[in-house]
């Protein structure tokens, strides 16, 4: 079986980010970034289930510009197999992302493809479903655990108030939850030999697909300042204030 990972480079999870000035966007100039989490617990899980011999080759592809090879050599450190960079400098929105997934995806006919079931940094969560819309593949998303058998794969997915588990005929789109697994540490000989791995590096432009936006973004603003809270002295208080709503329920 053949799986194949999309990882996407984010601002890094530990980042507090700042509005530019002028609202336009997210100031990244500087900023440290790494891979999505999610996409690492997409490795791992991949990694596992060739350890288990039911995956014999890992592809990682990341798509953005030539910066996104660290995150491929990151993954290819952690043990996939073969890293490709779709570079592109252009603004990429889930559906270019799933367009230009769907063309690697012809050319590489994995049997299971894993995404991050959201980005970091757009919080779209959309990338995963129209991959799967767009390949006309079954998709489970946000998944807790996965079982491969011979043709299908089982998925446990996080809905609200619970799980459900459906079973998904192969070849199948999974997006990954932060429940999946706990990714491993990659050991720093691991990094270093993984500088020499060859990223192979296919220009977005030859793939013929329209990488022009079709969203636009119009502005972006600081989440609304919280109220400081105050202490009170009782739980008899504090049920009198939750019953008048007196300067808590705000
Ligand atoms: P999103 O729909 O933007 O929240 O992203 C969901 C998932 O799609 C991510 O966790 C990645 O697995 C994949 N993805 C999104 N953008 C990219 C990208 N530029 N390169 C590779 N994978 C991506």
């Amino acid at each position: 079986m053949k799986i194949l990972l999309a990882v996407k480079r984010v601002v890094d999870y530990n980042i507090k980010v700042r509005i530019k000035p002028d609202g336009s966007n997210v100031d990244i100039d500087g900023v440290k970034m790494g891979i999505n989490p999610f996409d690492e617990n997409a490795i791992e899980e991949a990694l596992r289930l060739k350890e288990q011999g039911v995956a014999t080759e890992i592809v990682a592809v990341s798509l953005g510009t030539s910066a996104n090879q660290d995150v491929l050599r990151h993954s290819l450190a952690m043990g996939v197999d073969r890293a490709i960079l779709l570079e592109t400098d252009a603004d990429l929105q889930p559906l270019r992302v799933a367009k230009l997934l769907k063309a690697i995806v012809t050319r590489e006919q994995p049997d299971l493809i894993i995404l991050g079931k959201q980005a970091i940094d757009d919080d779209a969560g959309q990338t995963g479903q129209m991959l799967a819309a767009l390949l006309n593949y079954p998709q489970g998303t946000f998944a807790s655990t996965l079982e491969v058998n011979v043709n299908e794969v089982k998925v446990t997915r996080e809905v609200d108030g619970g799980t459900e588990t459906i079973a998904l005929a192969l070849p199948a789109v999974i997006t990954a939850d932060l429940r999946l697994n706990d990714p491993r540490f990659v050991k720093l000989p691991n990094l270093m030999m993984a500088r020499k791995k060859p990223i192979e590096t296919i220009n977005a432009s030859e793939l013929g697909i329209d990488l022009a936006p079709s969203l636009k973004l119009l502005q972006v603003n600081e989440p609304a300042a919280r109220k400081v809270g105050i202490k009170v002295g009782s739980v008899k208080e504090l049920l009198e204030k939750l019953r008048t709503h007196e300067g808590i329920l705000v």
